[in-house]
């Protein structure tokens, strides 16, 4: 009876773990084309061969996440010594209201004051409270007008609250929403590298292999 039950144990484990290679391997989703990144915040060159895109949420703790841990392995790489790779950030909105606010603040700073977008870009996901808290209302647009006025040669405090406000660019939200739905976006983050979606956005070696083997398709 017992070597039965062990027989019977072992053969769950030996089919879990099966299920799990099999979850393992699942190969990311590859379209045709690359998304377009025409008038998007990119680092680096917009006609770069190699793109490597985020879609992000300035609400999502994921997303903060990933800009710590992952991005600055990508911009060691990459970024800060290659032209050949650029990267974009899409505004996804999957977290409400304060998710559009960020966004409206973003377009608003990529249009007005486009030198000091990525420090801004950063410090929304600066000031996003830990893991507990991150449900509590955070974003507003003074609280987003806050963190423009607290940068050195920032963007307009009062231009930020302004077209957060008056949804100025509220057309350039719809625009990377457009985006997201053409790519069947539903998490974030999500990371494309041409037209690859990843399917671990935060491991590396996964990233890394793609942006080798898009260099190498290009050269
Ligand atoms: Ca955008």
């Amino acid at each position: 009876m017992k070597s039965k039950i062990l027989v019977l144990v072992t053969a769950v484990v030996f089919i879990g773990m099966g299920v799990f290679v099999i979850w393992g391997n699942d190969t990311s989703t590859t379209f045709d084309d690359r998304p377009s990144i025409e008038d998007q915040p990119t680092l680096g060159d917009e006609t770069a061969p190699v793109s490597v895109v985020e879609f992000g949420d300035y609400k999502c703790p994921a997303c903060k996440s990933w800009g710590e841990t992952v991005f600055p392995l990508l911009e060691e790489t990459y970024l800060n010594s290659s032209d050949d790779v650029s990267f974009t950030y899409i505004n996804t909105l999957f977290h409400g209201e304060e998710s559009e606010l960020a966004a409206l603040a973003s377009e608003s700073v990529w249009e007005e004051n486009p030198d000091s977008f990525w420090t801004f870009h950063k410090t929304i996901f600066d000031n996003q409270p830990d893991q507990q808290n991150h449900d509590e209302r955070w974003i507003t647009s003074e609280s987003l007008g806050d963190m423009a006025g607290s940068l050195e040669n920032g963007p307009d405090a009062e231009q930020v609250v302004e077209d957060v406000e008056n949804g100025t660019f509220a057309d350039e939200v719809e625009t990377d929403q457009n985006v997201v739905q053409e790519y069947d976006i539903e998490l974030t983050p999500s990371i494309m590298v041409n037209g690859t979606l990843l399917e671990d956005p935060f491991d590396w070696e996964e990233l890394n292999a793609e942006i080798e083997e898009a260099l190498e398709d290009d050269s």
